[in-house]
């Protein structure tokens, strides 16, 4: 059976920045082995936190010292978004999977689309700083929802 890393959020799991979950897909993917994990728990942040927007590109600008992850209030909270993808990807590692299913529009996880930074609501294309990691270590990345 195909092991799937997953965006806990997705799974029913209440670990959103409002302390929600936002769906669970979990019958949805009964036919695969699924892991959970959330990138923003595992770097340490408290559920619930601060909304984070990522400031001045995507996942792989933050990865390259080019863009930063603020909280609204602020607070730059980069090494922490940091931390949390290579904490997943560690983890992707130990379960040896090669495929992540993620919840789109995330600062962590953003597949197609994240926040413009401006707090405002406005969508850009890019990707999440988890995501960006994924993606240069060659695990291959899934969208459904
Ligand atoms: S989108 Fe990713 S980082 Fe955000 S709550 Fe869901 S699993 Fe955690």
């Amino acid at each position: 059976m195909k092991i799937f890393i997953v965006s806990s959020c997705i799974l029913g799991l209440e670990c959103r920045y409002d302390g929600k979950a936002f769906a669970d897909l979990s019958d949805k993917l009964k036919d695969c082995i699924t892991i959970p994990v959330c990138p923003e728990q595992l770097a340490g942040f408290p559920t619930p936190r601060e909304k984070c927007e990522i400031v001045g590109g995507d996942g792989f600008d933050v990865i390259n010292g080019k863009a930063r992850v603020l909280t609204e209030s602020g607070k730059d909270v980069t090494e922490l978004f940091l931390k949390g993808a290579k904490m997943t990807l560690k983890i992707c590692r130990i379960v040896k999977a090669s495929d992540a299913i993620l919840k789109d529009l995330s600062p962590s996880c953003g597949v197609k689309s994240i926040y413009d930074g401006s707090f405002s609501g406005k969508r850009v294309k890019g990707v999440g700083v988890t995501t960006a990691l994924f993606l240069k270590n060659g695990i291959k990345i899934r969208k459904i929802i």
